[in-house]
């Protein structure tokens, strides 16, 4: 879940909007002035508008508040977090690593779940103290307000306690899973598991509502839940792939051979002779016999085709200096997310400052398939 705007950092943490927000929070403005011109026709358009967008932007600020939550006790055990994002259906917290102990994963989920709670339990008793006959529609513009940031943020936290993975009660499930048995996969495997049965009861659920003359509410359910079931569906397959990956290190599944170019010959020459030729698609590049940097077709690609004869391997490559480099211990579940981190297909290995090899995705990729054809 990539962000297409950036608002800021609150706290170290990037805060962004994925566009599919954009319509939601239209939606949300809509439905909540709509809301109140049909219960309160005394109350003026101005006044109906700048109330739905005021309660929009404090659920906004309710979301962030509640990924903040997530963030704040990854960060207090360790796990480094990169950005908050919101969407159409909530909002993501990007925490780089995977908790390696059941407690951090319960408090990182429970986290979430109290913030929601608390801001809901807040809303409804500070109307309450203001005046408002529980139950009853409210009869002030902030009493409207309060009361409906109370009631959808508390219907958050309850959603969230569903007990299937990527939902927060999925996390705490996993989590207690995890301290009872001591085995983190089959923990996953659990959580995942109860993940796809909710969504999938979400998905009958709307279905249902819709057939029975719910409308777009209906179809949202829906929605919500065949979201949940591809996110438990991926979360699956990921730690499917980090077990197989377990114990295995770099040094297993790295390539020795790597090609290697020099840092003289142009572009031209290169491409004709070596590119096209092996068919790789990563090249080490030696100067005066020395590695000096790393070549890829994405570096070749950025370089328009008519400067090719004049423009040298050494001037386009990635120097040694910014590379990050792995080593033949590196286990490669480690490798893999430090790969997607950056975002890049392959890394240098080095032992005692020498280069030893080659690590790619497709490396990896190939390790996985020969071991699943052998059934290992
Ligand atoms: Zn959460």
């Amino acid at each position: 879940m990539q962000a297409h705007i950036t608002l800021g950092r609150l706290f170290g943490v990037q805060i962004g909007l994925h566009y599919t927000w954009l319509l939601i929070a239209l939606l949300l403005l809509v439905s909540l002035a709509g809301h109140w011109q049909a219960m309160h026709a005394t109350w003026g358009q101005g006044l109906v508008w700048a109330l739905a967008t005021g309660t929009a932007l404090l659920f906004f600020a309710a979301l962030i508040a509640h990924e903040l939550a997530h963030a704040v006790v990854a960060r207090a055990r360790g796990l480094p977090v990169r950005s908050i994002t919101l969407f159409a259906l909530g909002g993501v917290a990007h925490i780089e690593r995977e908790a390696t102990d059941a407690h951090t994963e319960f408090w990182m989920g429970v986290a979430g779940l109290l913030m929601s709670a608390l801001i809901g339990g807040l809303c409804l008793g500070l109307a309450w103290a203001l005046g408002w006959p529980v139950w009853t529609e409210p009869e002030t513009p902030l009493l409207a307000m309060l009361v409906w940031l109370g009631y959808i943020n508390s219907a958050l936290a309850l959603f969230n306690m569903l007990p299937g993975f990527p939902m927060d009660g999925g996390r705490v499930l996993r989590a207690i899973v995890w301290w009872v048995t001591g085995n983190a996969a089959r923990a996953t495997r659990i959580a995942t598991r109860t993940g796809q049965v909710v969504a999938f009861g979400l998905i009958v659920l709307g279905l249902l509502r819709f057939l029975g003359g719910a409308g777009f509410g209906g179809l949202w359910i829906t929605f919500i839940g065949w979201f949940l079931l591809s996110a438990a569906r991926a979360s699956y397959a990921e730690m499917e792939l980090r077990e197989s990956l377990r114990g295995v290190r770099v040094g297993e599944v790295m390539t020795r051979d790597c090609p290697l170019v020099d840092g003289h010959t142009t572009l031209q020459t290169f491409v004709e002779d070596t590119l096209l030729r092996t068919g790789q698609r990563c090249f080490l590049v030696a100067e005066e016999g020395a590695l000096a940097g790393l070549l890829t077709l994405h570096e070749v690609k950025a370089v328009d085709r008519a400067r090719w004869p004049s423009t040298l391997v050494a001037e386009v490559m990635r120097p040694l200096a910014q590379l990050r480099t792995v080593t033949p211990e590196t286990p490669v579940t480690e490798a893999l997310e430090m790969l997607g981190h950056d975002d890049i297909n392959q890394v240098p290995v080095v032992a005692h400052r020498r280069l030893v090899g080659m690590l790619s995705r497709d490396h990896i990729l190939r390790y996985l398939l020969t071991r699943a054809e052998l059934h290992m």
